[in-house]
């Protein structure tokens, strides 16, 4: 998938709002995430799911459907309270890559002031 080193971090707390919904399984995911738009294969998927379970934002059961094994996934209270945090700051990421380029605004409003008389000396 392009850009897959910058897309990470979306697909992970993709994943992990899925996980806090309901439990999910790797391949519905897969699903889930390519209905997104985002093209990425299990080889990349399932080291995803074991980094957010080793880090304590997913935790794991098996169970078992006749001979089939399916491993499900659910987010950890860790994990909830994780979505929760970085929820106000992807919304707003989200809102500023939206916005139409506006220089004037940017570099008043965000930086402190006018660009003559500060930062200099
Ligand atoms: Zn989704």
């Amino acid at each position: 998938m392009a850009y897959e080193d910058l897309l990470s971090g979306l697909i992970e707390l993709h994943v992990l709002y899925h996980a806090a919904e309901e439990e999910i399984f790797g391949l519905g995911m897969l699903e889930e995430l390519r209905r997104h738009g985002y093209r990425i294969s299990p080889g990349t998927l399932y080291p995803l799911l074991h980094r957010l379970m080793h880090r304590g934002y997913l935790q794991v059961r098996d169970m078992k459907l006749g001979r089939i094994r399916r491993r499900l996934y659910r987010a950890t209270p860790k994990g909830r309270r994780a979505l929760t945090a970085v929820r106000d700051q992807v919304r707003e990421l989200m809102g500023e890559l939206d916005e139409k380029p506006r220089r004037a605004r940017m570099s008043q409003a965000k930086h402190g002031g006018t660009i003559e008389g500060k930062g200099e000396g």
